[in-house]
C-alpha cells in the first residue's frame, strides 16, 4: 500500500477530526510539509489562501521562527506556570502590554482561542462576584458570533445551529443584532442605528443585571467575514462601559494585522476591558493564547484570601516554546515590513471589487485588510451548497479556499506574491464560473 493510502486508511480507523461527519465525509488530504503560501501534498502544491485556519499569519515554516522554536527546545521546554515563571513569558506580556493600548496590561496566558474567552468570561464574571455583586449575571453577545466551542465561548456564539446539543448546558445570554456591512451599502447607518437601539433598551430595562458584552470587533470571522464600521465599535463600547458592562474583544481571528491594523480596536480608538488573542500569536506555530485585562480589573482579584484569585489555569499555560515562537513571530513585523505588506494586500483585494461587483451571481463584495469577501447569490438566492462544491473544486485545482456557507474569502498569509495573489483571483473566478 502507497503510504499516502495506508495513512488515510489508518487515519480513517483511529482519528477523530473536528468538524467533520465521518458518515459522509470524504477521505482527509495528507499534507506532507509546508512552506510560504504552498502546502505539499501527495505530489502536488496547494496555495494556502485561508491561512491554515487563519494562524499561518507569516506562512508556513519561517527560517527565523523555526530558529527561535530550535533554539528554545534546547534550553527550556517546560514551566508550571502557578509558583514559577520563565523570561519568556514575561517578556512576551510586556511585549503585548506595550502594544495594546491603555490600562490592559495583565496577561493571562492559556492554550488556544477558545480558553481566552473562557478566561474572559470567567474574569468579567467573577469580578462582579468579588466587587459583592449580585445582580449583574447575563452577558451579551451578537447575533452570528463565534467564539469557540468550550462551553463558556459556546454560550456566548451563535448557539442554535452548531451547538443545539447544549443548550442546556449554556450560560445566560442576550443577542444583538450585528450591523454588518459592506461596500456601498446605503443601510448601514440605518442598521447601525438598530443595533444601538437594540442595546440602548436592554441598558435601560437591564442593565443593571448584565455583567459584560462580548464581540469580534471589525469582523466577524466564521459568520461570514462580516465587517461592521469603526463608529458603531466606538459608539457600543462607550455605552456599554457607561453603565458599567465590561467589554470584551475577541481578537482571536482579528489581532496581528489581519483586518489592516495590528488590533482591530485600534480603528475604533477604544479600550476594551478585556481582550482575546490567539490564532495569529505565534503565527500558527503553537499553541497559545491570550486574555489581556485592564490593571483595575486584575486589582478586584487582589486580597487576602484564595477565593477572591481566579481558579483557571491548564497545564500548558505560557509554554517556553509557544512564548519563544510568539516573540519571533512579532518581531518579523518591523524585520518584514508586515503592516505594508498588508496595505499592499488590501490594496490588490480592493483592484477586484469591481470585477467581482460587475457579476450576476456576486452581491456585496467588501475587503478589510487582508480579507477579501462576498456571496454566492443565484436566481436571486444566497447558495450555501456551492460552498461544498466550490471547496472540492478549488482544492483540486490546488487551491485552498474555503467558502463558508455562501460566503467566498480568501485570507492569505501576509507573505504572498504579487504573482500568487493574481493566481488566486484567476483560480478564484475559475471557480465561479464553473459553478454557474
Ligand atoms: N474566537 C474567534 C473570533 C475565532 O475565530 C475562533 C476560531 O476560529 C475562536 C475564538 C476559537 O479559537 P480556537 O479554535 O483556537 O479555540
Amino acid at each position: 500500500m502507497a503510504a499516502a493510502e495506508d495513512l488515510i486508511a489508518r487515519d480513517r480507523r483511529y482519528v477523530w477530526h473536528p468538524y467533520t461527519q465521518h458518515g459522509t465525509e470524504g477521505e482527509p488530504t495528507v499534507i506532507a510539509g509546508a512552506r510560504r503560501v504552498l502546502s505539499y501534498a501527495e505530489g502536488r502544491e496547494i496555495l494556502d489562501l485561508i491561512s491554515s485556519w487563519w494562524t499561518c499569519t507569516h506562512g508556513h515554516s519561517h527560517p527565523k521562527i523555526n530558529a527561535a522554536l530550535a533554539r528554545q527546545a534546547s534550553e527550556l521546554e517546560h514551566v508550571m506556570f502557578a509558583g514559577f515563571t520563565h523570561a519568556p513569558a514575561v517578556d512576551l506580556a510586556e511585549r503585548l502590554a506595550g502594544l495594546l493600548p491603555g490600562d490592559l496590561n495583565r496577561v493571562f496566558f492559556s492554550d488556544n482561542g477558545s480558553t481566552a474567552v473562557e478566561v474572559a468570561i470567567k474574569i468579567a464574571y467573577q469580578s462582579w462576584v468579588n466587587r459583592g455583586e449580585t445582580r449583574r449575571r447575563i452577558l451579551l453577545a451578537f447575533d452570528g458570533g463565534y467564539h469557540g466551542d468550550t462551553l463558556g465561548a459556546m454560550s456566548v456564539g451563535r448557539g442554535s445551529q452548531m451547538f443545539g446539543a447544549f443548550r442546556k448546558l449554556m450560560c445566560q445570554v442576550c443577542v444583538l443584532p450585528y450591523p454588518a456591512t459592506f461596500e456601498g451599502d446605503d443601510a448601514a447607518d440605518e442598521r447601525e442605528a438598530g443595533a444601538l437601539s437594540a442595546l440602548d433598551a436592554l441598558l435601560t430595562g437591564r442593565g443593571q443585571t448584565i455583567a459584560a458584552l462580548i464581540i469580534e470587533p471589525m469582523m466577524q470571522g466564521a459568520a461570514g467575514m462580516r465587517f461592521c464600521r469603526p463608529s458603531f465599535l466606538k459608539r457600543l463600547v462607550e455605552r456599554a462601559q457607561r453603565s458599567g458592562v465590561l467589554v470584551i474583544f475577541d481578537e482571536v481571528a482579528t489581532g496581528f494585522g489581519r483586518t489592516g491594523t495590528m488590533f482591530a480596536l485600534e480603528q475604533a480608538g477604544v479600550v476594551p476591558d478585556l481582550v482575546c488573542l490567539s490564532k495569529g500569536l505565534t503565527a500558527g506555530y503553537m499553541p497559545l493564547s491570550a486574555t489581556v485585562a485592564r490593571d483595575g480589573l486584575f486589582d478586584m482579584f487582589l486580597g487576602h484570601n484564595f477565593d477572591r484569585a481566579l481558579p483557571h489555569g491548564h497545564s500548558f499555560t505560557a509554554n517556553p516554546l509557544a512564548c519563544a515562537v510568539a516573540h519571533a513571530a512579532l518581531n518579523l513585523y518591523e524585520e518584514e515590513q508586515t503592516m505594508a505588506r498588508i496595505a499592499h494586500i488590501e490594496s490588490r483585494h480592493r483592484a477586484m471589487l469591481d470585477v467581482l461587483a460587475a457579476r450576476p451571481d456576486v452581491v456585496k463584495p467588501r475587503v478589510l485588510g487582508s480579507v477579501l469577501a462576498f456571496e454566492v447569490k443565484e436566481g436571486g438566492q444566497y447558495q450555501s451548497e456551492p460552498s461544498r462544491l466550490l471547496r472540492a473544486w478549488y482544492l483540486s485545482q490546488g487551491f485552498n479556499i474555503r467558502p463558508m456557507g455562501s460566503t467566498v474569502y480568501l485570507l492569505p498569509p501576509y507573505c504572498i506574491t504579487d504573482d500568487e495573489l493574481t493566481r488566486a483571483y484567476a483560480g478564484m473566478i475559475e471557480g465561479l464560473d464553473r459553478l454557474s
